[in-house]
């Protein structure tokens, strides 16, 4: 029987998330700092390290692996991760590894993914103007994204397009977008910017766009149907009947999803968050450097830490201000 990861809410621990690095080649506004200082190179879990970290929560009864970051694609030599995570493909454990990525990278290993046994990558794209684009990224280039999700596309992947909805920014782009994605198949997903990070010069209760008002617009062009479907996580879909796309809604802030959540992250130096929205976390590199030779350590910390898994998050922007704002940046934690 497999030893499932049970939290002190009766939530089975199934999915984890795993940022593999804190570097990106873009500085989005509402992630990163123009000048970031990123973590020494010997803080960071090696690649060796992130396959036992994520070997012993597959053996503890994780299905679902999604690689993320900073930009999971600029870490050098992660093929070689992903072609070793295959093999927990292989043996039935592991039912999907996957990733989240700016899609800078993906013409160059768009291939690789696929034979290491990717079948899905979620793509974050905000606008499919040249110079919003350039303005929201800092460092993108859109051609370079685009062509990157061609090639992903032409490798077998399915593409699902990832937007973070600003106000005042990609607003005019709703039904673009929407239909951009229709017409090669893809589904979109909107994610409510979080209070993540230092708000610095960006104002995020101004940026704010619920994706409740998205909703309603969207119902102004099209027909849609609620499905009933749920990965655990703070999304929840429509199918626009009219395309058959499937249209997801990110609102961690304004909905309650916590009671249904199956996750836990961890980050590039290996801490496990057990919620997105709370500081707590447990440091599982000590028992994993300190014991080279046995996970034991390793999995009793991992159980210690599952057990202290909050009920939810304390996020809220009821009060038109950034409440319940975490300090951490989302590149830290992987989104
Ligand atoms: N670099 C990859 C990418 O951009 O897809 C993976 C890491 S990124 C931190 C993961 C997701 O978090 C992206 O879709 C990004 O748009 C989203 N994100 C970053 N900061 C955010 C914020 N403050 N609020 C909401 N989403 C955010
Ligand atoms: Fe990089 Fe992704 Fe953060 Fe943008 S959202 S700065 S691409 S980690």
């Amino acid at each position: 029987m497999t030893p499932h990861l049970i939290d002190p809410f009766a939530r089975a621990i199934t999915y984890l998330r795993v940022s593999v690095t804190d570097r990106c080649d873009f500085r989005c506004v509402y992630c990163m700092s123009e000048n970031m200082t990123f973590l020494p190179k010997k803080d960071l879990l090696t690649l060796e390290e992130l396959d036992r970290m994520c070997s012993a929560f597959i053996g503890l009864g994780v299905e679902k692996l999604r690689i993320t970051g900073g930009e999971p694609l600029v870490r050098k030599g992660i093929m070689a991760f992903f072609r070793s995570m295959s093999r927990h493909l292989d043996s039935g454990a592991l039912k999907e590894l996957t990733l989240t990525t700016n899609g800078s990278q993906l013409a160059r290993f768009a291939a690789d993914l696929y034979a290491a046994g990717v079948r899905r990558v979620n793509v974050s794209l905000d606008t499919l103007d040249d110079d919003k684009f350039a303005r929201v990224t800092r460092w993108g280039r859109l051609q370079q994204v685009l062509g990157g999700i061609e090639a992903a596309r032409n490798a077998g992947l399915r593409v699902k397009i990832n937007a973070v909805a600003l106000k005042g920014f990609n607003e005019d782009e709703l039904l673009t977008l929407t239909e951009w994605c229709a017409r090669d198949d893809m589904d979109l997903t909107w994610i409510e910017v979080m209070p993540m990070g230092d708000l610095g010069n960006e104002d995020r209760v101004g940026q704010y766009w619920p994706v409740s008002d998205i909703r309603a617009q969207l119902s102004g062009r099209y027909t849609l149907t609620d499905l009933p479907e749920s990965t655990g996580g703070p999304a929840r879909y429509v199918r626009l009947e009219e395309s058959g796309q499937k249209i997801g809604f990110i609102t961690p802030l304004t909905h309650n999803f916590c009671e249904s959540c199956n996750r836990v992250r961890l980050t590039c130096t290996g801490e496990l968050y057990m919620c997105l929205g709370q500081e707590d976390q447990a440091d599982l590199r000590k028992p994993l450097r300190d014991f080279p030779d046995t996970d034991a350590p390793l999995v009793s910390a991992i159980h210690k830490a599952i057990g202290r898994k909050p009920k939810g998050h304390d996020f809220d922007y009821s009060r038109q201000k950034a409440d319940g704002q975490v300090s951490r940046h989302m590149s830290h934690t992987g989104g």
